[in-house]
């Protein structure tokens, strides 16, 4: 059966310092615990290598926010999937609503992404999620759907199961509005039940699906007692420890 996961992103935040006192501190909660999700922290790739090798990465699993779109080479300033994966990361947040909006990360980019982070080891945590007008225009299961054929429902069923999915509703990432427990339960099942179309109702019960967007230790235990919620997505609730681990305790 899938797994439940809560993972952290972190986003441009911490310096290399603050990063490895809150991986350190967070280590240190959980080692006595044996939490019911797998816990993931998605670091900026400066802090990667260090926070792997700080933490138990049997408790704790490492991701990237990104990787680039193509293998090695001439490509001043980026990261590809092979160099986060020797790093001691496992996962890496790929199609995040920032990537999108601010560095213009088309579907077409993040099939490429998809495949090398495959590729190279990496599960990919694929995000996807809808803007306030769509919603508003209650045209949010189309576009969802339409985000998701253009990207990893083009992947052999044997590659989409190794991925794990986050629904992010645009108008609910660090505002404080979380989707209510319907609106993500809705929309997590709807998820599901076109995953079940595409590779089988096998596969659709075994990918695990987050939720992510103002997710914090007051909503986590009502969203993840949801039938399809597997777990959360976390920006601004990650940065602090005690915030983070309250959430893993919501499971
Ligand atoms: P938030 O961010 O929890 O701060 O809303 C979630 C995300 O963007 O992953």
């Amino acid at each position: 059966m899938r797994k439940n996961i809560v993972a952290g992103n972190w986003k441009m935040n911490k310096t290399l310092q603050e990063g490895l006192a809150l991986a350190k501190e967070l280590n240190e909660v959980l080692a006595p615990k044996t939490p019911n999700c797998d816990v993931v922290i998605g670091t900026p790739f400066i802090h990667l290598a260090a926070v792997a090798a700080t933490v138990d990465t049997k408790k704790i699993g490492v991701a990237a926010q990104n990787c680039a779109n193509k293998e090695s080479g001439a490509y001043t300033g980026e990261v590809s999937a092979a160099m986060v994966k020797s790093t001691g990361a496992e996962y890496v947040i790929l199609g995040h609503s920032e990537r999108r909006e601010y560095y213009n990360e088309t579907s077409a980019i993040l099939n490429d992404k998809v495949a090398l982070a495959l590729a190279n080891g990496l599960t990919p945590i694929y995000c996807c999620g809808e803007a306030l007008d769509i919603r508003n225009a209650n045209k949010q299961n189309e576009f969802v759907k339409n985000q998701l054929e253009e990207t990893i429902f083009n992947l052999s069923a044997e590659d989409f199961k190794k991925l794990v999915i986050a629904y992010e509703p645009i108008w609910a990432i660090g505002t404080g509005v979380t989707a209510s427990t319907e609106q993500a339960q809705d929309m997590l099942k709807f998820i599901r039940s076109i995953i079940a179309e595409k590779f089988g109702q096998e596969i659709a019960d075994n990918t695990s699906i987050l939720y992510g967007g103002s997710c914090n230790a007051k909503n986590a235990p009502e969203l993840f007692a949801q039938p399809d919620i597997d777990g959360g997505l976390i920006g601004g609730a990650s940065l602090k420890a005690a915030d983070f681990v309250a959430i893993i305790d919501a499971f």
